[in-house]
């Protein structure tokens, strides 16, 4: 941090300035992506911890960039949204996701996650109804992902929005639960079929009382609303057992099943119930 004050900030700016440029390049490749054949989607299950069960599969982009190899979604997403591109990705995802749920049984319900941008057209219910409608998936085998934060952005418009949604017979699960400013005044506005707590508590929670405190308090609100909570980031069996014992009734994360494309679904799972 020394070096910083004694004309570092020259040196600070032109780092920005080429992470700008990478940011920028990035971005770029990104818009012919899905042409190239580069966008996958992945699959993650979720399951029900009573029984171990594998109720619903999350799909997630995963972007193979001839140079860089694999970019992260956390990554390449909000390069996405800034530009706008996120809608024709959202778009294909959806659809890719319900064909690929249509055409496998065993996949159960298939999770999408959507973006703010996405959230926010008006259209958006109707582009749902019509992507069922070619895939042939019935309403109740799609799940869709929404943040807090993306909610919290235009409360109105987001109420109307979940209602249309949720009247196509599409479940809707609220994802990184507890991240948001206002977790209980979102609870409060909306309903949903499924609160995903974010994995930053589980990670605390051999550590943390207050930790500890908080997951019960959100499994005690899921159980007084009737809404299922689900465990972001399982990777221990000490963190399944601890689960089970709260009462928590379904999880996700390594422990169960990391993100796999869909030619190696189910392979696993067979081969290991
Ligand atoms: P998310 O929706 O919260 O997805 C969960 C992320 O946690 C995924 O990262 C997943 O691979 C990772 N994960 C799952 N289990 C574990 C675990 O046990 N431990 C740890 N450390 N991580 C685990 P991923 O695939 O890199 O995606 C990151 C984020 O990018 C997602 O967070 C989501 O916000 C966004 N994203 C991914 N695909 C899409 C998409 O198709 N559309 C939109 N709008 N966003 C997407
Ligand atoms: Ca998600
Ligand atoms: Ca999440
Ligand atoms: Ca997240």
């Amino acid at each position: 941090a020394k070096a910083l004050r004694s004309g570092g900030a020259c040196f600070y700016q032109a780092e920005m300035d080429a992470s700008v440029r990478v940011r920028r390049r990035l971005a770029e490749d990104l818009r012919g992506a899905l042409a190239m054949g580069q966008l996958r989607l992945f699959y993650q299950p979720q399951v029900e911890l009573a029984t171990g069960r594998r109720t619903v599969h999350e799909a997630l982009m995963r972007w193979r960039h001839p140079m860089r190899g694999f970019v992260s979604p956390a990554e390449f997403i909000p390069l996405a949204e800034e530009s706008g591109l996120i809608l024709t990705l959202g778009e294909w995802a959806l659809r890719t996701a319900c064909a690929a749920a249509a055409a496998d049984p065993r996949m159960g319900r298939v999770a999408v996650n959507l973006s703010p941008l996405q959230f926010m057209q008006p259209g958006l219910p109707q582009a749902i109804a019509t992507i069922l409608a070619e895939t042939g998936l019935p309403p109740g085998r799609l799940e869709l992902e929404i943040t807090e934060s993306t909610l919290m952005q235009d409360q109105d418009r987001a109420t109307v929005m979940v209602g249309q949604i949720r009247a196509l017979g599409v479940q809707v699960a609220m994802d990184d639960f507890g991240t948001g400013y206002s977790s209980l005044g979102t609870l409060r506005a909306f309903s949903f079929d499924k609160i995903k707590l974010d994995r930053s508590f589980l990670r605390e929670i051999g550590s943390s009382r207050q930790a500890m405190t908080i997951l019960r308090a959100v499994l005690a609100i899921g159980q007084g609303l009737g809404v299922p909570v689900l465990a972001e980031g399982v990777e221990t069996e000490e963190q399944r057992a601890l689960l089970r014992a709260e009462g928590c009734a379904e999880a996700q994360g390594y422990l169960f099943g990391e993100p796999l494309p869909p030619e190696e679904l189910g392979l696993r799972g067979s081969a290991a119930a």
